[in-house]
C-alpha cells in the first residue's frame, strides 16, 4: 500500500498550525482508536496513519524534513515509529489523561504509570553510542511506617466526624449532598503523629539506578522505551515503561540535518579559482578535501558515509562541506592591480600569476 501524504492524512493544508495539527490528530485518533473499534483492522491502520503523521508534523524539523524531501526525509534514522508499541505508547503519552488506558487489558489492577526522563547528551555520545547511567527517582511504600503514614508505634485514627466514611452529607431541600469530609480531608482517618521520614504520604522518594545503552545516531526528540521500568502497578499489575526521552546537544563544528552533517569549508578567492587541498572536520578526525578549480561559493561537497549512524544500522549518512568563498576586504597595491588586470584581460593563464601575489603575501 502506497502511503498518503501526512497532511492529507490529517486533513489539514500544508501550513496548519501547531494547533490545528493537533486538533485535526486529536479527532482522528478518537475515531479510530481500537478501544473504540474492536477488532476493525481498518480502524487501527488509519490510527498508526495518524499517529505517524502526527509524529512527524508536530515537530518542527521533521516537518521541515519532511516538507523538503517528503517520505524519504523522515523515514530514516532519527524519529519514526519502530513498531506498533511505540505508536501506542506515543498516543498514550498525549491522551493518557483522555482514555483510562489500560496496557493489561482489563485485569483489576491499574498497570503502573509510564516514566519520563529527560535526557541530554553530547554530541559525540549521539555519534558513537553509549550506555549512561540514570538516576532515577520514584516513589515507593515509605519503609518507616510500611505505607501507612503513621508515626512507627502509632495508628491512623478512624476519623469520628465522618465515622471513617471520608464523606459527610448535609440536606439541603430535597437533596442530600455529599462533600469530603473537612476533618479528614476525606481520607476517612487522620494521623495523629505523621511519620517523621513520608510526613504522613505513606510514600518516599526513591532513587535507584538504571543503566541504559543509546544507540549511536540518535537526534533530539527520540524516545527510548526501558519495558518495566515505571511506576510500579497495583494488585500485580504491570508496572509502567520508562521512556527516555533524548537531547542531543549541538556541536559549533557541525549542522546536522537527519544523518547528514553539514560543515563549511572558508577558502581564499585564489583558492577558490585555483582549486584547494584542505581539511574538514569529521567525526573520527579530520577529512582530507579537494576544492575543485574555480569553484564558486555555496558549492557543497559531499563526503559520503562520513554523517551520522543510522541507529542499528551499519549506513551512516553523509558529510556535506559547503563552500565559502572569502573576498579579500583590504588589498595590496599590488594585487589590487593584478585584480584590475586580470577584470580588463579575462585571461585564463593570468590566474598564475593571482596565485603567486595571493598565497605569497596575504593581506
Ligand atoms: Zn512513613
Ligand atoms: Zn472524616
Amino acid at each position: 500500500m502506497s502511503k498518503r501524504d501526512y497532511y492529507e492524512v490529517l486533513g489539514v493544508s500544508r501550513n496548519a498550525t501547531e494547533d490545528e495539527l493537533k486538533k485535526a490528530y486529536r479527532k482522528l485518533a478518537m475515531k479510530y482508536h481500537p478501544d473504540h473499534n474492536p477488532g476493525d483492522a481498518q480502524a487501527e491502520q488509519k490510527f498508526k496513519e495518524a499517529a505517524e503523521a502526527y509524529d512527524v508534523l508536530r515537530d518542527e524539523n521533521k516537518r521541515a524534513r519532511y516538507d523538503r524531501f517528503g517520505f524519504a526525509g523522515v523515514q530514516e534514522g532519527a524519529g519514526g515509529f519502530n513498531n506498533a508499541d511505540d505508536i501506542f505508547s506515543h498516543f498514550e503519552d498525549i491522551f493518557g489523561d483522555l482514555f483510562g488506558f489500560s496496557g493489561a487489558g482489563g485485569s483489576r489492577g491499574t498497570r503502573g504509570a509510564d516514566l519520563r526522563y529527560n535526557l541530554t547528551i553530547r554530541f559525540d555520545q549521539a555519534a558513537e553510542g553509549d550506555t549512561i547511567t540514570l538516576s532515577l527517582p520514584r516513589h515507593i511504600t515509605c519503609p518507616e511506617c510500611s505505607g501507612t503514614g503513621a508515626a512507627p508505634g502509632t495508628h491512623p485514627e478512624t476519623c469520628r466526624h465522618c465515622n471513617g466514611t471520608g464523606q459527610v452529607r448535609r440536606s439541603q431541600g430535597f437533596f442530600q449532598i455529599a462533600t469530603p469530609c473537612p476533618i479528614c480531608h476525606g481520607e476517612g482517618q487522620f494521623i495523629r503523629k505523621p511519620c517523621p521520614r513520608c510526613k504522613g504520604d505513606g510514600l518516599v522518594v526513591d532513587t535507584r539506578k538504571l543503566e541504559v545503552h543509546v544507540p549511536a545516531g540518535v537526534d533530539t526528540g527520540v524516545r527510548l522505551r526501558v519495558r518495566g521500568e515505571g511506576e510500579p502497578g497495583t494488585h500485580g499489575a504491570p508496572p509502567g515503561d520508562l521512556y527516555v526521552v533524548i537531547t542531543v546537544e549541538p556541536d559549533e563544528r557541525w549542522r546536522r540535518e537527519g544523518q547528514d552533517l553539514y560543515c563549511t569549508a572558508s577558502v581564499s578567492f585564489a583558492q577558490a579559482a585555483l582549486g584547494h587541498k584542505m581539511e574538514v572536520p569529521g567525526l573520527k578526525g579530520l577529512i582530507p578535501i579537494e576544492i575543485p578549480k574555480g569553484v564558486q561559493s555555496g558549492t557543497i561537497l559531499r563526503c559520503p558515509g562520513e554523517g551520522m549512524p543510522y541507529p542499528g544500522r551499519a549506513r551512516r549518512g553523509d558529510l556535506l562541506v559547503e563552500v565559502k568563498v572569502v573576498t579579500p576586504t583590504h588589498l595590496t597595491q599590488r594585487q589590487e592591480e593584478l585584480l584590475k588586470e586580470f577584470e580588463a584581460s579575462g585571461d585564463e593563464t593570468f590566474i598564475d600569476k593571482l596565485k603567486d601575489v595571493f598565497t605569497r603575501k596575504k593581506s
